[in-house]
């Protein structure tokens, strides 16, 4: 027997038609390309996003086409989020840190038919508009007058023309809601990018349980500044629960250093920021010799790569900042855990608390996860247990895109669950913790070394900026840990006075073989240490013990 309540379809228009509707004058505040701070209401974002929806439908684009985004956080785009998907098209957010032959080749593989693109990104659509067979309209994320005059680009239109020609009068269309909304592409590590698609309904259920409490938290009272960019899954579905909620929403704009944060978080009144360990440290870093503090800041999520404990310190201890450690991934929505402590955990001492703090967190209603050994057995919940880290749920992806000629692309499934390519444990009360990239496990001796330990040791010297792990071969051990660093400026520590550091801090045969220093470290588009790279970087060279 069916049950007898409506079965209205989810859809991503119906978030930003609440949000206008019950929070239309919530604040959006984005600073802009121009330089400026642009402001308007959930209302006017309402209003533009139908007004893109029936540009797009003058321009001649069909349901379920491609229309990609190259573009920072900021009005315009989150217009784009709710304008194209809304309207049954297709948006693929675009990450302008990829190689433009890449970008060339993501464009296509989409068949992207109409591409928008903020100004600071013109020499990249420059370099490749003539490789873009499939992309039938440019537009321009600007005034008309700010058009470039000779930009060789064919028919280049301006965003604000194309707008500003509309009725606003537009009803948004009901359909399925397993269809397609948006797409990204992940990082792509090894071989072409692969993308997942998202549907209405995996990003409605997704922005639901994000905004919960023990989740990130999100409420019509907070000022959410999300620096995770909006071309990295959704900026981890914020601009969805920020409508869902009727949060304020702060953009930063291209704007992503450590002064500038800063200063929008105090202007804009702040309570709640987002983004990768990278962006936090670069943050800390102009706070702390500027003797600078928060007024609003309350609560910070990290993710996209382990948060070193020294980072989770600072926030708590030193800022009285919460921070909620977070993991997902580009194939699912991403959000996976979330770190929240149980009442248990309360009573705890505060060193106690760290040791929970410092894993990614317990799964969140709507995924389920395990770990497998090699054979796919499942192993327990104990914290110690290392095993590949499988899930699946509503915004878990089946399948990717198109992925057409690689087996592994087209069904990545395991018995309907989806290998994550992460290595964890768990522990008894379901407190996931990453050890590693199964590709960057450690080997030595037949035991298990994890990179993450070995780095958020090193980063916990008062010298050292950034670390990287990597296995090196080894004839004896199989393999042996070495450690990249980047030293904060002004600052200074030896290779022997860092590897003391480790003592009593790990194992002796974790602690790492040899220290080598970097001037930068190699970072991938999405801001997380690109080990390949530093493999590549390092690939003549020889362990102490072998020279
Ligand atoms: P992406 O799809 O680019 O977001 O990358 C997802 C991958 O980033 C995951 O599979 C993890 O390897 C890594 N990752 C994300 N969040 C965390 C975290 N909090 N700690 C450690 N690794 C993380």
């Amino acid at each position: 027997m069916l049950g007898l309540m409506q079965s209205q379809p989810l859809s991503i228009s119906s978030l930003i038609e609440f949000a206008a509707r019950h929070h239309g004058e919530g604040e959006i505040v984005s600073r802009r390309v121009e330089g400026d701070l642009h402001r308007y209401t959930y209302k006017d974002a309402a209003q533009r996003a139908r007004q893109l929806a029936e540009a797009l439908d003058a321009l001649g684009v069909q349901p379920g086409e491609r229309v990609a985004s190259i573009a920072w956080n900021g009005y315009r785009h989150l217009e784009m989020y709710f304008g194209v998907s809304g309207s049954g098209r297709v948006l693929h957010t675009i990450n302008p840190r990829m190689h433009p032959e890449q970008i060339a080749w993501v464009m296509s593989h989409a068949q992207d038919q109409v591409v928008c693109f903020d100004m600071t990104f013109l020499p990249i659509v420059k370099a490749i508009h003539g490789k873009c067979p499939s992309v039938r309209h440019w537009v321009a994320l600007c005034d008309a007058d700010k058009l470039p005059p000779d930009s060789g680009i064919p028919n280049l239109l301006s965003y604000e023309v194309l707008l500003a020609a509309q009725t606003g009068n537009y009803r948004w269309p009901e359909f399925d809601e397993n269809t397609a909304s948006s797409m990204c592409y992940t990082s792509g590590t090894t071989g072409n990018p692969k993308a997942a698609l998202y549907s209405h309904r995996s990003t409605v259920l997704h922005a639901y349980a994000a905004a919960l409490p023990d989740v990130m938290g999100i409420s019509a009272r907070d000022s959410i500044l999300p620096v995770v960019p909006m071309f990295h899954v959704n900026a981890w579905g914020i601009p969805y629960s920020a409508a869902l909620t009727g949060a304020k929403l702060v953009f930063p704009g291209p704007g992503m250093d450590g002064k500038s944060i800063y200063d929008l978080i105090e202007l804009e009144q702040v309570s709640y920021a987002a983004g990768v360990p990278t962006i936090w440290q670069m943050l800390l870093g102009h706070m702390e010799p500027n003797g600078l503090r928060f007024s609003s800041l309350k609560r910070t999520v990290i993710g996209g790569s382990a948060c070193p404990p020294a980072m989770i310190t600072a926030f708590n201890d030193h800022y009285g900042v919460e921070v909620l450690h977070a993991w997902g991934m580009t194939e699912m929505s991403p959000l996976g855990t979330v770190c929240t402590l149980k009442s248990k955990h309360l009573a705890m001492s505060e060193e106690g608390k760290m040791k929970v703090r410092l894993k990614q967190g317990r799964a969140i209603f709507g995924i389920d996860m395990k770990i497998v050994n090699a054979e796919g057995k499942e192993l327990p919940w104990d914290g110690k247990t290392y095993g590949d880290l499988l899930v699946k749920g509503p915004w878990v992806l089946r399948e990717y895109f198109q992925g057409v000629g690689d087996t592994h692309a087209v069904m990545p499934l395991v018995n309907g669950w989806f290998p994550t390519g992460d290595v964890a444990t768990i522990d008894a009360d379901g407190y996931m913790q990453i050890t590693d990239r199964s590709k960057d496990v450690i080997k030595s001796g037949g035991e298990w070394i994890s990179s993450i330990d070995i780095e958020n040791i090193a980063v916990a010297h008062p010298a050292i900026a950034m670390a990287a792990c990597i296995g090196m071969a080894h004839p004896k051990w199989d393999e042996r840990p070495i450690v990249a660093v980047v030293k904060k400026p002004g600052a200074e520590v030896s290779r022997e006075d860092l590897l003391k550091f480790y003592e009593g801090k790990a194992a002796k045969w974790q602690i790492p073989d040899d220290v080598v220093f970097l001037d930068t470290m190699p970072m991938g588009a999405t801001g997380k240490m690109q080990k390949s790279k530093l493999r590549e970087l390092l690939k003549d060279y020889q362990l102490p013990d072998l020279r």
